[in-house]
């Protein structure tokens, strides 16, 4: 079998499995990744401990120097019924979260990492870089001012899954322009804390999904007030951008929110003790610390202030 016969049989098999799109592009460096970086770097060098970090993800072969391409494969999300509730207090990126067990598409990854096995590839999961970068370079989205990546007919309501192979696959036509028209600029205007400082650049720092979970405590109360009623994620940016408009198409259920819905509402999560929060907040967001049940509540207490108009007050943070 050609390289060219493997890559049409590996697009094919990533729409079987429920993907809507699946490219292919080189293992090489990204250098407007790492421009991005080495421009905020240069511009918050107090801040160098948190992206420093990121550079060595610039290069996909840095922890898999076999690296030869790099398969990319689009889920879209933008097609689940979510409870109204939490929409616009939890980002729909984790309400949608498919690492959760129990959610429908939960198993996808792992089945296409292990045809690509099947195949007889060396295989490593993510793209060791951006994966909205990979997807841009692999013809699949198109990256849009906000950093998000688009797919056509999805807008940003996507997550991108990435495999590192050992296989000198042929690369697809990359996408590199973006989908905005010319005077755009709803998504800088919607960003409540200016993450979005400039086009395609994003000061994570300031960002609120990042803000709400991993910023080391206290949280600048200048940042703290502008948070709204987010607790954990932000969807501002995409739910002010045309080219999301009618893209979210509510037309499946997703069982676990629905069932879990009670547990979400800002007035239990602000209630809720240490042993509530391990038990019932914990085992959906395994990946931050066990032990950051009063960063939660505090962002159920902001959140509620938010709502009530007390926006502009100031609300402070952890044990308040
Ligand atoms: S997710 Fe929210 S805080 Fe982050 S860039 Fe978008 S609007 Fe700004
Ligand atoms: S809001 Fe406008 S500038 Fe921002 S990503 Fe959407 S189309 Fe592009």
């Amino acid at each position: 079998m050609t390289l060219a016969e493997t890559a049409a049989l590996i697009r094919r098999a990533a729409l079987a499995l429920g993907y809507v799109r699946c490219g292919i592009t080189t293992a090489d460096p990204f250098p407007e990744f790492i421009e991005a970086i080495r421009r905020i770097l240069a511009r918050h060098p107090e801040r160098a401990e948190l992206y420093e970090g990121f550079l060595s993800r610039g290069d996909p072969r840095h922890n898999a120097p076999w690296a030869r391409a790099i398969v990319v494969a689009v889920r879209r999300y933008g097609v689940y019924r979510l409870p109204a509730e939490l929409v616009g207090r939890i980002g729909r990126n984790y309400l949608c979260d498919r690492r959760v067990p129990a959610h429908p598409e939960h198993s996808m990854p792992a089945r296409m990492k292990a045809y690509l096995r099947s195949l007889g590839l060396r295989v490593k999961s993510g793209s060791g870089t951006s994966d909205r970068w990979a997807a841009a370079r692999a013809g699949v989205v198109r990256l849009g001012r906000n950093t998000f990546a688009f797919a056509e007919g999805c807008g940003s309501w996507i997550n991108i899954e990435c495999w590192r192979v050992d296989a000198e696959l042929p690369p697809d036509p990359p996408t590199p322009d973006d989908p905005c028209p010319p005077d755009c600029r709803r998504c800088l205007r919607a960003c409540p804390t200016g993450a979005l400082c400039r086009p395609r650049e994003i000061r994570m720092e300031r960002c609120i999904a990042w803000l709400t979970y991993a910023e080391p405590w206290p949280i600048a109360p200048e940042l703290w007030r502008r948070m709204g009623t987010w607790i954990y994620g932000c969807d501002a940016c995409q739910e002010a951008c045309s080219l999301n408009e009618g893209m979210w198409e509510e037309r499946l259920p997703l069982p676990w929110p629905e069932e879990t819905v009670a547990r979400w509402h800002p007035e239990r999560l602000a209630e809720m003790s240490d042993e509530e929060y391990r038990a019932f907040v914990h085992p959906f967001f395994w990946y931050i610390a066990p032990e950051d049940a009063e960063r939660w509540r505090a962002n159920a207490r902001r959140s509620l202030a938010a709502e009530r108009g007390e926006g502009n007050r100031e609300m402070v943070g952890r044990g308040t």
